[in-house]
C-alpha cells in the first residue's frame, strides 16, 4: 500500500555488529528518536539489551549465549509493548561493505543479499553479522520492506586515481583490491548540514570532514560528493584511531613474521586492536582518559594525542591537493564533537590554509551543539556538526518505501 505524506514515517534502523546490535525508531520525517537502545555481548555469557524510552533507561538481561535471533525477538515484543509497529514503514540496516556494487542504498531483495554476501569477502566479520541482521530482520518484520544503507556507497564517486592501490592491476580487476572508504553516512550527512549551516550550496562548496569516534576518518567533498578518504580497503587504513594503526610501513608485515614469528591473525589483532591510541599510550582507547591522563601529566598520554593530531593534519592537508580551495574543515564523532583539545591542536597546524580556532566558540561546542568554531575574518572556517547517521539511514528507507 502507498505510504501517504502526512502519515507517520517511523524507520526501524539497525546496526548489527559481530557481538552487537544497536537499534532505533527514528521519524523519517524531522530525525525524532523514538526509542533506542543497544544489544551487547550477544552469543557470550551475560548478553544484555538496554534501551531509552520516553526519558526512561531499561535494561533486560538475555539468557546465556542468546545471540542475534534472540535480540531481535526482543525486540519485537518491546516494540509491540509499547505500540510502536503502528507507524513502523520500512526497516533500515546499516551495512559496512557495499564494494563497488552500490553506489546508493537498495531495496533488500535476494539480488541484493548476494550481492552483500560478494563484498563480504573484504570484510568479513561485519559482513556476516550485517548478513545476520538482516535475515533476522526479515524473519521478524516480513511485512516490511527492508533497506540496506552501505558505508562505502557515498565513496563510490572517487576516480581511480584517487581509489587504486600502486599494486599489480589485476588484483583490482580479479580480488576488487582496491580503496573503498567507510563512514559515508556520517560524511554525508555532516557535509549537508554544514553546507546549510555556511549558507552555502553544497553542489559549489569544498569540505574536508574529519569523522572523529573510535575509527577515524577524513573525507574530501568537493560539491557534494566524494573525491577521496582517508580509509580503503578496510577500515584500517589512514589516521590513527582509538586501537587502529592507520597508515604503516607494509614491510612492517615482513619483520613481524620473519623476526618475531607473528601470524596473520596476530598481525590483524595488533593493528586493530592494540595499536592507535591504546598502543602509543598503553593506557586507554578512549580520548577522554587519555586528555585527563595528559593534562595530569602522563608522557605518554601527550604524546598519543600529539600523534593523532599531527597525523590528522598531515591528511587534511594532503586532501587540499583534490579539493584546492576549502569552505570549511568539519569535525564529527565522538572526539570531533567534544574535544576541543583535539580541534585545537589540529586547526594550530593548518593555519596556512586560511583557517583558524576561536577559543571561546571552540569551548562552547560539545555535547551535541554545533557550530562554527573559526572567528569570523577566517578565510575558511571550522564547523563543529554533530553526525546522525541512523537519520540518513532512516531517510532512505523511507525514500525507498515510499517509491514500492
Ligand atoms: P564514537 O565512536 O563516535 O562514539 O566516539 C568515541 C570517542 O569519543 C571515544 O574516544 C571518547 O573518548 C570520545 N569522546 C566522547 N566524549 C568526549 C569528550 N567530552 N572529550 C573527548 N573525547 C570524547
Amino acid at each position: 500500500m502507498p505510504i501517504s505524506a502526512s502519515q507517520p514515517q517511523h524507520v526501524l534502523v539497525l546496526n548489527c555488529g559481530s557481538s552487537s546490535l544497536k537499534f532505533a525508531i527514528i521519524n523519517a520525517l524531522n530525525g525524532d528518536e523514538i526509542i533506542s537502545g543497544l544489544a551487547e555481548r550477544l552469543g557470550a555469557k551475560t548478553p544484555s539489551i538496554k534501551y531509552k524510552f520516553n526519558n526512561k533507561k531499561t535494561l533486560i538481561e538475555l539468557a546465556e549465549n542468546e545471540a542475534h535471533a534472540e535480540a531481535i525477538n526482543t525486540l519485537v515484543s518491546l516494540i509491540k509493548e509499547h505500540h510502536l509497529d503502528e507507524h513502523l514503514i520500512a526497516v533500515g540496516h546499516r551495512v559496512v561493505h557495499g564494494g563497488e556494487h552500490f553506489t546508493e542504498s537498495a531495496l533488500i531483495n535476494d539480488d541484493v543479499i548476494s550481492a552483500i554476501k560478494q563484498a563480504s569477502s573484504l570484510a568479513p566479520l561485519h559482513g556476516h553479522a550485517n548478513l545476520l541482521g538482516i535475515t533476522s530482520a526479515q524473519a521478524a518484520f516480513a511485512g516490511l520492506p527492508q533497506i540496506a544503507v552501505f558505508d562505502t556507497a557515498f565513496h563510490q564517486s572517487m576516480n581511480e586515481v584517487a581509489y587504486l592501490y600502486a599494486l599489480p592491476y589485476k588484483l583490482y580487476t580479479d580480488y576488487g583490491v582496491r580503496r573503498y572508504g567507510f563512514h559515508g553516512t556520517s560524511h554525508f550527512y555532516v557535509a549537508g548540514q554544514t553546507a546549510a549551516l555556511l549558507n552555502l550550496d553544497i553542489n559549489k562548496s569544498n569540505f574536508i570532514s574529519a569523522h572523529l569516534g573510535n575509527g577515524c576518518s577524513v573525507c574530501a567533498i568537493k560539491n557534494g560528493q566524494s573525491v577521496d578518504t582517508s580509509m580503503g580497503l578496510t577500515p584500517l587504513e589512514g589516521l590513527m584511531m582509538g586501537t587502529r594503526s592507520g597508515d604503516i610501513d607494509p614491510g612492517l608485515f615482513n619483520f613481524l613474521t620473519t623476526q618475531l614469528d607473528y601470524s596473520a591473525q596476530q598481525i590483524d589483532d595488533l593493528l586493530n586492536q592494540k595499536s592507535g591510541l591504546l598502543g602509543i599510550s598503553e593506557l586507554s582507547n578512549d580520548c577522554r582518559t587519555i586528555e585527563e591522563a595528559a593534562i595530569a601529566g602522563d608522557k605518554k598520554a601527550t604524546l598519543a594525542l600529539d600523534m593523532f593530531c599531527y597525523r590528522l593534519a598531515k591528511q587534511i592537508a594532503a586532501f587540499m591537493v583534490p579539493l584546492q580551495r576549502l569552505d570549511a574543515i568539519i569535525f564529527t564523532g565522538g572526539i570531533g564533537e567534544n574535544s576541543d583539545i583535539i580541534r585545537e591542536k589540529v586547526i594550530s597546524q593548518l593555519l596556512y590554509l586560511g583557517v583558524n580556532c576561536d577559543k571561546e566558540a571552540n569551548l562552547a561546542a560539545r555535547f551535541g551543539s554545533q557550530g562554527i568554531i573559526s572567528s569570523t575574518s577566517a578565510h575558511s572556517k571550522a564547523v563543529v556538526m554533530p553526525t546522525n547517521e541512523e537519520w540518513v539511514i532512516a531517510n532512505d528507507a523511507a525514500r525507498i518505501a515510499k517509491e514500492l
